[in-house]
């Protein structure tokens, strides 16, 4: 921390000492500091935008890798607002006790009654979900490796460097903040922030199609258009989806993730439950 203010200080006082020189001599030394930035800087602005952030998410934030991908999990997690806490992945301990609760049990129940659905309706044809909620830990290995998430934390970085560095200073936190926030990656990476996936609060579930016990049409973002919507499995699964009973929303539409459907809990079961 002590590093980063030092370095953010040196940076504007060398600043202003080359707009004083000549021009040579000014070109050679924003040359320098145009260098000092690029290492720097987005390790600083974590540290900056990240005051008063839940310490949930600050503890997230020291185990993913690289500034980079820090920064774009920050500015999910400064969109997230208020919200943030109460869509937080659970704890170790709630995730223990999760299968035993009446919402897990009538998950359960709802999941087995699309998977008959669709058997029932595709003959040969089965769905496969997996039925345990994503630890913090799995959604932050998985960040750390992402393809889609680098590339959209890189061109964050970019942006970034763009609107702050150089002549007029360095941002204040508001600013700095508000600009993480407004960011919007071209194209939506794959996975949600660590600790904002729908997956982390066994809200969210996957189905895929399988055949004889080979994926047919899978959870690949890539192939999404190839393996569902070609094949119309996108709306058989929505068919499967309404005739067990309605009790999921989706598809995901951004990014699209045909498989991907948000459970909606009946208010009676948890109402019941305490
Ligand atoms: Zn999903």
């Amino acid at each position: 921390m002590r590093t980063t203010s030092y370095g953010l200080l040196t940076l504007r006082v060398l600043l202003l000492v080359a707009t004083a020189f000549n021009t040579a001599v000014a070109f050679g030394s924003q040359t320098q500091v145009a260098e000092t930035a690029s290492k720097t800087l987005p390790e600083a602005w974590v540290v900056q935008a990240s005051a008063g952030l839940d310490p949930r998410a600050v503890d997230a934030l020291q185990r993913i890798l690289g500034s980079d991908r820090r920064l774009l999990a920050l500015s999910a997690y400064l969109r997230a607002g208020d919200t943030l806490a109460e869509r937080w992945s659970w704890s170790r301990q709630q995730l223990s006790n999760y299968p035993a609760t009446p919402e897990a049990k009538a998950a359960s129940a709802d999941i087995d009654a699309v998977v008959g659905a669709f058997a029932a309706a595709n003959f040969g044809f089965t769905l496969q979900v997996n039925r345990k909620p994503r630890s913090l830990e799995i959604q932050i290995a998985r960040w750390n490796l992402d393809e889609s998430v680098g590339t959209a934390a890189a061109a964050l970085v970019a942006a970034l460097e763009q609107r702050f560095t150089g002549n007029p200073s360095t941002p204040n936190t508001d600013q700095l903040q508000k600009a993480l926030m407004e960011w919007k990656p071209r194209v939506a990476t794959a996975l949600a922030a660590p600790g904002l996936s729908a997956h982390g609060q066994g809200r969210a579930f996957d189905f895929q199609v399988e055949r004889a016990g080979q994926v047919i049409a899978g959870v690949d973002v890539a192939l999404a258009s190839q393996q569902w919507g070609a094949a119309g499995w996108t709306q058989k699964l929505r068919a499967a989806v309404s005739a067990g009973g309605n009790h999921f929303a989706g598809p995901l539409q951004s990014p699209f993730e045909p498989w991907h459907y948000s459970y909606v809990p009946r208010p009676a079961t948890s109402d019941g439950s305490r």
